[in-house]
């Protein structure tokens, strides 16, 4: 598996995982050829990928993956070997109010890369894997004292992001069950970290206190979701990758259940420690970050708990994850501080 085919690279995750296939220096001399895949929409961004895109190791193709035939077209010209499909929309707040983008891409774009890796699969290489990348949320939500979501969970979606990305993992197994492509699916928690699109509770929260904007939380703020600090993804990613059991899918969490108040307040901790709120012109003198949340009307069909047991791939693939929220949390409030160019980036879409 050295010459990889990653759809979608120029998102948060995808970005995260081609810079640290790339970057690792234990890395450098295994992979051939790294190709991101991506269509550019509005949560693509080049900044993020911009410390490998000098690369010789490393090729951007901008495609669709609804596009079968230039996706089958990419896998002969670059020799892929493995596909890692993250290529989606993403947001369910976008998914309710337009979830169009969501059946296409999440759906029917899955569909073409599987037909386009099937053909490949039967007539050009043999060894050949199709890993797709999906998320908790098709499980549905729990209860405060419910057990945690393992693989034999029965998939129980309630927003159109979490049945798209439902349907695209049944697309998936349905390939490999008739069709005997070779696929492996993870099933991760929620992430954060470097690079991610200023929609998601973190990013938006830290961007909206540093310029003195009002901090939203959904309903009463205690929902409570894992959470998984971005390069443990990719981590995980790359084990399964190279360990994983064909057809089998694994779960991905941090062990880390906070509320969404939590991670809030959190933040503005942290914000006060390295960025105190005194100092910063733009916020109103005697107030704090503390100041600036806001509860809002809940999200419809907001899921109450996400909690994800990854056990299977601790006890059969040896994987744990590095860190932990406390020390995660720091490097991102410390990377968007740090990073004001990559936020003006993306205010500007
Ligand atoms: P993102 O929204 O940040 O990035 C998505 C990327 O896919 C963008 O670069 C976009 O341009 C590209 N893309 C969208 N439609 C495309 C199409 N039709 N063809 C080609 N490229 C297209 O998403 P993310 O947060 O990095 O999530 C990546 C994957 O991980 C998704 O499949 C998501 O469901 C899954 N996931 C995300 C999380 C999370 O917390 N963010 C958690 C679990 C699973």
């Amino acid at each position: 598996m050295r010459n990889i085919l990653v759809t979608g690279g120029y998102g948060f995750i995808g970005s995260n995982f081609i810079n640290y296939l790339l970057n690792l220096s234990s890395h450098e001399s295994y992979y051939n050829k790294i190709v991101n895949f991506d269509k550019v929409t509005y949560a693509a961004n080049s900044l993020n990928l911009e410390s490998v895109s000098k690369n010789s190791k490393y090729s951007f193709v901008n495609g669709d993956i609804c596009d079968e035939s230039l996706f089958y077209k990419t896998l002969i010209k670059f020799d892929i070997d493995a596909v890692v499909n993250f290529a989606a929309e993403s947001h369910v707040d976008n998914s309710i109010s337009n979830p169009d983008d969501f059946i296409k891409t999440n759906i029917l774009g899955t569909y073409k890369i599987l037909n386009a890796a099937k053909l490949y699969h039967s007539e050009n290489k043999k060894n050949f894997l199709f890993y797709h990348i999906s998320t908790d949320e098709v499980y549905g939500s729990l209860n405060k004292d419910d057990n945690a979501f393992t693989e034999d969970n029965q998939y129980q979606p309630n927003s159109p992001y979490s049945a798209s990305k439902a349907s695209s993992d049944h697309l998936v197994r349905a390939w490999h069950h008739t069709y005997k492509l070779p696929v492996l699916t993870s099933n991760c928690s929620n992430n954060y970290g470097p690079f991610q699109f200023p929609e998601k509770l973190i990013p938006l929260t830290i961007i909206n206190a540093l310029s003195g904007m009002p901090i939203s939380i959904y309903g009463d703020g205690l929902n409570i979701r894992d959470w998984l600090y971005v390069t443990d993804h990719c981590s995980a990613i790359e084990t399964i990758l190279h360990n994983g059991k064909i057809g089998e899918i694994y779960n991905i969490g941090g062990n880390n259940e906070k509320t969404n108040m939590f991670i809030v307040e959190s933040i503005c901790n942290e914000l006060e420690k390295i960025r105190p709120s005194f100092q910063n012109p733009n916020i109103k003198d005697g107030s704090g970050y503390f100041d600036l949340i806001k509860y809002v009307d809940d999200r419809p069909g907001h899921d109450f708990r996400y909690s994800i047991d990854s056990s299977k791939l601790s006890k059969n693939l040896n994987w744990v994850p590095a860190e932990s929220f406390e020390s995660g949390i720091v490097k991102t409030v410390k990377w968007y501080v740090d990073n004001q160019n990559w936020i003006d980036s993306t205010i500007k879409k």
